[in-house]
């Protein structure tokens, strides 16, 4: 057994870290306040050639595996750039993968190149108000029409949606009731987000306010049959190759998020005197704090064996959902936890611990909720029956 990074990967960590670290609690506070996309942090990342860390390198990348881009998402969720930071990037690291593994050249060509410069945003259009986590059930139809495709639909919660100019975009080519396998029949396109086409409109909602969430209304919008990636009908496949790895990044930001909110509680804990002694010392506050220190340690263990068991090319499906459970709920943990230390002052936004614990508990629900992990440990690896 070996827990040692690589040399590569501890100066990841360590450059990441300092960029970072170039954008403190107040920038993000602005930006979560103005409800502001962060570009100057997104193009320093662009820049500093980041977000290509697993872009093959005839794309203009790297070619790192999972495991470099866990500990990249990490430490910028760790530096308080916690959500706001970590989603303004997320998709651009690893969001291409069903084109990295499904797409034509051409479509490859076009955009991963200019992804990894930070030129192009692209936003991933999954989730309908109708479906719900049964993806099966989306109902945006793309009708062939001659050379094009013709969609009409309802998107819900397309997060980047207003800053990005292509959609990652999944459809029905074939209704629900026309399959004899309900994961058949969906297709997925690489293509403009067309304003004429399609209506974007901005969710309020509780936090991670620097990076919009939308309702996209897609009222006959053609897409040019080159735009698919891979085969008709194939959509929901190329999609599922992609999920291991999402949940690894979202545990590995939970869990930078969790370290960020530990490290204010502890800071506050030593600094903030009441009763003639630093709160701190009070074991009410002290335990749960190291309580959170060991649960993120463990989450940090799983998280690390499923990055290396997808890397090595070995099945994760186990490890990957146990890692999202576990780092979203340690990180949500530590997040309540530093609010409470710092009493009063955790509501007030100055102290960047109520924005941590909105954050943080985001990623119990999305983009997969703690519910479907334990039903997909439930049923897939203990072997007792479906509700799903
Ligand atoms: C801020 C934000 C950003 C997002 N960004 C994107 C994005 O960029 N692109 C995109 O496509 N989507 C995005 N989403 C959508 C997100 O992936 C979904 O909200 C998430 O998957 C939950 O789905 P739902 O909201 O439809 O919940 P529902 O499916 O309606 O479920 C509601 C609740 O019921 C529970 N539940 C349902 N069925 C079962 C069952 N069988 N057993 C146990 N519990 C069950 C769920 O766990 C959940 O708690 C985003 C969401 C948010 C909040």
């Amino acid at each position: 057994m070996d827990f040692e990074l690589t040399e590569d990967q501890v100066t990841i960590r360590r450059a990441v870290a300092e960029l970072a670290g170039k954008f403190d609690d107040q920038y993000w506070m602005e930006k979560d306040a103005a409800h502001e996309f962060p570009a100057e942090f997104y193009q320093a990342f662009a820049d500093g050639g980041w977000l290509g860390i697993t872009t093959p390198e005839e794309y203009g990348g790297h070619g790192f595996g999972i495991s470099e881009a866990a500990l990249l998402l990490e430490e910028v969720s760790a530096s308080g750039a916690g959500m706001n930071g970590a989603s303004s990037m997320h998709l651009s690291i690893f969001g291409m993968h069903p084109v990295i593994v499904h797409g034509s050249e051409e479509l490859k060509r076009d955009n991963l190149p200019r992804i990894v410069t930070g030129d192009l945003h692209v936003c991933f259009g999954v989730t309908e108000p109708g479906a719900g986590q049964d993806t099966t059930r989306i109902t945006t139809f793309a009708k062939r029409d001659g050379s094009d495709y013709v969609v009409n639909g309802r998107k819900v919660w397309i997060s980047k949606a207003m800053e990005s100019e292509k959609i990652l975009l999944l459809t029905r080519t074939t209704r629900f009731e026309d399959v004899t396998k309900k994961t058949d029949g969906l297709t997925l396109f690489l293509t403009d987000l067309d304003r004429d086409h399609i209506d974007i409109r901005p969710i309020a909602k509780m936090g991670r306010n620097a990076v919009t969430s939308n309702e996209l209304f897609i009222d006959d919008l053609r897409i040019p049959a080159e735009h698919r990636v891979g085969e008709e009908g194939q959509g929901f496949k190329y999609i599922l190759d992609g999920l291991n790895p999402e949940r690894m990044l979202v545990a590995a930001e939970a869990l930078g998020l969790g370290r960020a909110a530990l490290r204010r509680a502890v800071r506050y804990g030593n600094e903030r005197v009441v009763f003639g002694r630093p709160i701190g010392m009070n074991q009410g506050l002290q335990f749960p704090l190291a309580d959170s220190l060991a649960r993120l340690d463990a989450a940090e263990l799983a998280l690390r064996k499923a990055t290396w068991l997808y890397d090595n090319g070995r099945p994760c499906g186990r490890e990957a959902n146990t890692a999202k459970y576990l780092c979203a709920d340690a990180g949500f943990e530590a997040a309540d936890r530093a609010l409470q230390t710092h009493g009063g002052m955790g509501y007030a936004e100055e102290y960047h611990v109520a924005r941590y614990f909105r954050e943080a508990r985001l990623l119990k629900i999305a983009p997969l909720s703690q519910e479907m992990v334990l039903n997909y440990l439930g049923s897939h690896v203990l072997g007792l029956p479906r509700s799903y």
